[in-house]
């Protein structure tokens, strides 16, 4: 039987980063995955696809409605050739995933393709596709087995018409109508692509406003720029049913008053979270602890009741974040090698990649009231930089919230063009307790976007923003 240092159950960025991070460390490790290509999630039907179908669509609709005030002209109809998009996003995939196993390679890490399951605290079994099991010994193991689409009690996915973001990246046409059920991240990337391809797009969501656990003023501003993209929104209602009827989908929910709406559809997205994955596992084999929500239960060094056996990414609490996931990968890795390393939770991003894009850190200021802390806040909008206006992306703007005392910078939320990038400024400054003063003092290049963090930061400083 092969012996390892450490065993490693899932590829997604946990379990591959940790992986690396072992082997590295000097560590003899081996990593189990269920399907023939590494990568999980976020590389096969997650962040990498759902991207490149975010970036294709955006080109579309560039060439479709915004490059003639830029003076391109394009004769003839300008036309969606959806197979040919679909295939890129997996030409993509296929590349990111391919670069995973040179990793592996490179890394001398022995990859197991096939369903990982606890034999007992320090065994591991390997069903493969033909049936044939074989075990490995493993000192350590890192449960890194991800997550899966949730849905709710009543609703049938029959991945065909009623539908998770998994079928939704490889959709054969471009829906008539698309209803989704959530206007999280995923709703929200996703539907804004298939509106962009000239679908009608209604988002029925069951809170009173869309990325619920994000800034209030970025759900607003989201949905003030996607209505006018004319994407539907639908608040506050409850979804209570769903029908499929031949290539219908009826969508039935209450809204804020009782009162019953009925939506029609060709394709239902359904996309109200994800759960924790451990199917087929066999945890108790180990011993292992899940809580109530399927979740493993970890403590501070993400290690289980079980101390030989950790679990890291979206299988344990906290955000489904695929950077999330890698950090707790490479600290599982180091504390196994006796170092000591730190995350700080309130320094992990959130991004929502729509256009404009929107990325956030630390604090919002519903927490900060709701803890009492005392703050003040810096806005600078986006269509008061000559960038902006050079490009036209004229929607958004950077708030930042910084102790009223202090002046130490307690979160930083944004919306506007190429803000996934721009959140790093941030997550720098606050990782070191940077101050506004700290922000507003630095030299930001001109013309960039990054000129609305210095001056929302002067903003939070002294009131005295330069360019409003
Ligand atoms: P996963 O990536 O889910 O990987 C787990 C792996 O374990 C899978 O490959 C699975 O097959 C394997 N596995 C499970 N059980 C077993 C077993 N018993 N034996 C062997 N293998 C097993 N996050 C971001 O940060 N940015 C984004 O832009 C982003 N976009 C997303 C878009 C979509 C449409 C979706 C669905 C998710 C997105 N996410 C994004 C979330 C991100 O994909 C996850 O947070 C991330 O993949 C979690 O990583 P993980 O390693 O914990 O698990
Ligand atoms: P989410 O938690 O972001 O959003 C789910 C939404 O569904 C919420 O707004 C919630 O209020 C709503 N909802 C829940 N029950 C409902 C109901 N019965 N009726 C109507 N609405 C309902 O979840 P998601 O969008 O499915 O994404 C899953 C995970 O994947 C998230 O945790 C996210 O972190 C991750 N993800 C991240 C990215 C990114 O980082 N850009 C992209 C996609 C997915």
């Amino acid at each position: 039987m092969t012996q390892y240092d450490v065993a490693i159950i899932g590829s997604g960025p946990g379990g591959y980063v940790a992986a690396i991070r072992c082997a590295q460390l000097g560590m003899k490790t081996a990593i189990i995955e269920k399907y023939s290509t590494l990568g999980g999630t976020c590389l096969n039907v997650g962040c990498i696809p759902s991207k490149a179908l975010l970036d294709s669509s955006h080109h579309y609709e560039d060439a479709v409605k915004h490059f003639e005030e830029h003076g391109i002209e394009i004769p003839g109809e300008i036309k969606v050739n959806l197979e040919k998009m679909i295939a890129r996003k997996q030409g993509v995939v296929d590349m990111t995933t391919k670069g995973i196993q040179f990793l592996m390679d490179k890394n001398k890490i022995d990859v197991y393709e096939g369903v990982g399951s606890f034999k007992d605290a320090t065994h591991l079994n390997i069903t493969k596709n033909n049936g044939k099991v074989e075990t490995i010994e493993a000192r350590n193991s890192i449960i890194a087995t991800g997550s899966k689409p949730s849905s709710l009690p009543f609703i049938e996915l029959d991945k065909e018409r009623v539908i998770t973001s998994t079928e939704a990246l490889k959709l054969k046409e471009i829906p008539n109508h698309m209803i989704i059920i959530g206007g999280g991240v995923i709703g929200l990337e996703l539907g804004q692509v298939y509106k962009r391809l000239g679908a009608d797009v209604s988002v029925v969501e069951y809170m009173d406003r869309i990325i619920p656990t994000m800034d209030a003023g970025l759900s607003k501003e989201l949905m003030k720029t996607m209505k006018k993209q004319k994407v539907k929104f639908y608040l506050s209602h409850k979804v209570k049913s769903v029908e499929r009827k031949g290539k219908e989908v009826i969508v039935k929910a209450d809204d804020k008053k009782g009162q019953e709406v009925t939506f029609t559809g060709d394709y239902c997205l359904v996309s109200v979270g994800r759960r924790p994955y451990t199917d087929g596992l066999n945890t108790e084999a180990a011993g292992v602890k899940l809580d109530e929500s399927g979740r493993v239960v970890v403590n501070g060094h993400l290690q289980t009741n079980i101390p030989n056996i950790y679990a890291i990414g979206d299988v344990v609490r906290g955000a489904m974040l695929a950077h999330k996931a890698e950090e707790e990968g490479t600290m599982v890795a180091e504390l196994m090698a006796g170092q000591k390393p730190h995350i700080d939770y309130n320094l992990i991003p959130g991004v929502v990649y729509t256009w404009p894009e929107v990325a956030a850190v630390g604090k919002t200021e519903e927490e900060l009231k709701e803890t009492g802390i005392a703050y003040k806040v810096g806005q600078f909008p986006m269509r008061a930089l000559g960038r902006s206006r050079a490009s036209m992306d004229v929607d958004g703007f950077v708030k930042i919230l910084a102790d009223a005392t202090t002046d130490e910078v307690l979160g930083v939320h944004m919306i506007g063009a190429r803000c996934a990038d721009l959140i790093s400024e941030a997550v720098t400054a606050m990782e070191f307790r940077a101050s506004a003063e700290d922000i507003a003092r630095m030299s930001h290049a001109h013309p960039t976007y990054s000129e609305a963090i210095k001056e929302a930061a002067l903003a939070a400083t002294e009131d005295r923003a330069l360019h409003v």
